[in-house]
């Protein structure tokens, strides 16, 4: 993987920081995206700098929006020649039944979660099939797998992510190009956290009890997911072991889909 580059959407945060600093760590230069504080922004390309002796390119692309994706490419064309791996993680969610689903919170969960990933794949597939080397990983969720109620659109746009990843992985599979989704339960990241006092409200119960009752009761480890566990699982999907493993839809989810 050494010398390669990948794009990272959704990394200034969470399971994103978490797989961009994995790949570093395997020799890849990453494009870090994402919103938050930009000093704090420029301490983590200089850490991952430094640490692993990658280049680090940090683009505040909006993911919802396809001009700003097709900026970032051309940015990491420039910087690093092309793309290789490109991991689709960028992710919002909202907590409320559906008939009080603010129809701008569908909108922006669709653009952003969904649609953001189908214009990344669709820019970055021609620089992979150029080179007849690509790794497309979607960060997906046990909800591309199974719902959950009050998260219409977060459910639908997984499950939309599923169904993208398996088309591209036959599209790609005769140019050395895989394509797979990762499956998460619950990880305990600022996206979790913030959804906490959301579903005690929808839900009329303290923030305790969704912890216990409403989180970690669907996944039978009773344990969250780690990032670094994820991560790992990345990283080994961009190595030549893996190039027979495409179009698969992997849930990494303490149990829980098994149910
Ligand atoms: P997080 O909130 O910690 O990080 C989300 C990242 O996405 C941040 O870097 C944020 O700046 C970025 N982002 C948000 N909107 C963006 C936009 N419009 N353009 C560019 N970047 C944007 O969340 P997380 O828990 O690390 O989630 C990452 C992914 O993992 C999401 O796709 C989420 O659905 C998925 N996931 C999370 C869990 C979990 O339990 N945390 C479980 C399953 C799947």
């Amino acid at each position: 993987m050494q010398g390669k580059t990948a794009i990272v959407t959704g990394s200034t945060s969470g399971i994103g920081l978490g797989i961009a600093a994995a790949l570093a760590e395997s020799g890849v230069n990453i494009v870090l995206n994402g919103f938050g504080d930009r000093d704090e922004i420029s301490r983590t390309t200089d850490r991952l700098r430094e640490a692993h002796h990658v280049g680090i390119l940090y683009c505040g692309a909006n993911i919802a929006d396809p001009s700003e994706i097709a900026d970032m490419m051309d940015r990491t064309r420039s910087e690093f020649g092309g793309i290789d791996i490109l991991v689709n993680n960028a992710g919002i969610q909202h907590v409320a039944p559906v008939e009080e689903f603010p129809p701008e919170k569908w909108d922006a969960i669709i653009a952003i979660n969904l649609t953001g990933a189908f214009h990344a794949c669709r820019l970055a597939m021609p620089d992979m099939k150029r080179s007849r080397w690509g790794r497309i990983i979607n960060i997906a969720s046990a909800h591309a797998l199974v719902a959950s109620p009050f998260k219409s659109a977060y459910v639908a746009a997984k499950h939309g992510i599923a169904g993208l990843t398996k088309t591209i992985a036959l599209e790609l599979a005769e140019h050395g190009v895989t394509a797979n989704a990762i499956c998460p339960g619950y990880v305990l990241t600022p996206l979790v956290e913030k959804q906490i006092p959301e579903q005690a409200a929808a839900r009329g119960i303290s923030g305790e009890a969704v912890m216990r009752d409403v989180l970690l009761a669907a996944q039978p480890t009773k344990k969250f997911v780690e990032v670094s566990e994820i991560a790992a699982l990345t990283a080994f999907l961009c190595t030549n072991a893996a190039s027979s493993i495409t179009g698969s839809i992997l849930p990494i989810d303490g149990g829980w889909t098994s149910h």
